[in-house]
């Protein structure tokens, strides 16, 4: 009998014995299967809690540098360099969020933010870019144009709204939208009218850009979720904007001649080889003094650590765009004329006539979806309550119903 008891074991956690409870025993203790059972349940409810706790979106991007801009290349067509930073860029951005959860109490070393500025004339894909980096994280993203801002009491859009665009991107989902992407276009349009600060109040420049310095500084923003002007009634929703990627766009005319100053007064000696630089050249070398001679206020370029451009659009890369990419504007009318089981054919020299007339619009790639919206629109009207099953777009076709409509 005393032996017996001797070999008696028990949960340790219950104290039920192994005559009542089925036991699994581990190296000084024992448990018992409702014990388990509930170890179990208590398990996956913490870990519920802590994913909760964490960003839903994988902090581990699991792509390399080259794997983005592959993802890129096939709906940017050139840009290179600026695909090129891009990736680089958003590389970082999710180390950075990887190595801040790996340090929750603050790291040693505070890795920046890699908020970025695209420089290009308007049509070469600077928008396209931030909505394809976004597509490819799968993080709500959302455009915003910095001309609508107004510093608080001025009419027009508080700078707030952005988040409230970005929260409805999200489908209000806060953890959702404070990994998003938020695109400013136009930011150059801010700019400060003139180098001096101004001692006025300017409503339309550098007052917006301080308001702006709020949301990327990195601090928590009371956003009226309906977004426009803020409502007494209306409940706040608090969003931390640190680890929202901010992509500026703007054209920036003008930037050329500041940064060909800048390099002459840094090249004496060089006058010859600077002066073969061509405007296009110049942008290559664009970086953070230029945009502030421009009109950014320093603590806005600060926070813009990433500065490229966009290289204008010529004849080819515009030819490449109609064709190439994977929703290429062709590709888009040819999946829209099949649904009405109808064959579209565009032969070579209507192409070459689209993008002539593109070039000479001087509006970049958007050109193209103008002129090719006007070239098919009698088309798109009449096939559907046609017979036909084909339709070949001419030079002579394109040229007549491009004149039609200008
Ligand atoms: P912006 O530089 O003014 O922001 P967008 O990115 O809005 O220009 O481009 C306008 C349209 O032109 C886009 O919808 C896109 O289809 C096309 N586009 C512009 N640049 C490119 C490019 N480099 N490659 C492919 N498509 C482009």
């Amino acid at each position: 009998m005393a032996k017996k008891t001797e070999r008696q074991a028990f949960c340790s956690f219950c104290g039920r014995p192994a005559s009542e409870v089925f036991l699994i025993s581990g190296i000084d203790a024992n448990i018992c299967e409702h014990c388990a059972e509930q170890a179990a349940a208590i398990v996956a409810q913490e870990a519920r809690h802590r994913h909760a706790e964490q960003p839903q979106l994988p902090l581990d991007l699991g792509k390399t540098p080259a794997e983005i801009k592959a993802y890129l290349d096939q709906y940017v067509i050139g840009q290179e360099e600026a695909k090129k930073v891009l990736s680089v860029a958003v590389y970082n951005h999710y180390k950075r969020l990887q190595y801040e959860a790996a340090h929750p109490e603050g790291a040693e070393v505070e890795i920046e933010k890699s908020n970025l500025i695209l420089i290009g004339d308007t049509g070469t894909g600077k928008t396209l870019l931030a909505r394809t980096i976004s597509q490819l994280l799968n993080v709500p993203f959302c455009i915003a144009d910095a001309t609508v801002f107004t510093q608080a009491g001025y009419v027009g859009e508080d700078v707030e709204s952005i988040l409230s665009r970005l929260l409805q991107a999200a489908d209000y989902d806060v953890a959702k939208a404070e990994k998003g992407i938020v695109f400013i276009d136009e930011i150059d349009k801010i700019a400060r009218k003139g180098d001096n600060p101004s001692i006025t109040r300017d409503v339309s420049g550098e007052g917006v850009q301080q308001a702006l310095l709020k949301l990327l500084e990195g601090s928590l923003v009371n956003v009226p979720p309906a977004g426009g002007r803020k409502h007494p009634e209306q409940q706040f929703i608090q969003i931390n904007t640190k680890n929202i990627l901010f992509i500026a766009g703007g054209a920036f005319d003008g930037i050329d001649k500041k940064i060909a100053a800048r390099l002459n007064t840094a090249s004496i000696g060089f006058r010859n080889e600077e002066r073969e630089r061509t405007a296009v050249n110049l942008l290559r070398h664009v970086d953070a003094t230029d945009v502030k001679s421009f009109g950014l206020i320093p603590e806005i370029c600060g926070r813009f650590p990433v500065i490229t451009y966009l290289d204008a659009l010529d004849r080819d890369a515009l030819k490449r765009i109609l064709l190439e990419p994977k929703n290429a504007l062709l590709r888009q009318y040819t999946s829209l004329l099949a649904m009405d089981q109808v064959t579209l054919e565009v032969t070579d020299d209507a192409i070459d006539f689209i993008v002539d007339k593109a070039v000479e619009l001087k509006m970049g790639a958007r050109g193209l979806r103008n002129i090719v919206e006007r070239v098919m629109t009698d088309a798109m009207f009449e096939l559907p309550s046609s017979k036909k099953r084909k339709l070949t777009v001419t030079k002579a076709y394109a040229e007549e119903q491009y004149l039609k409509r200008s």
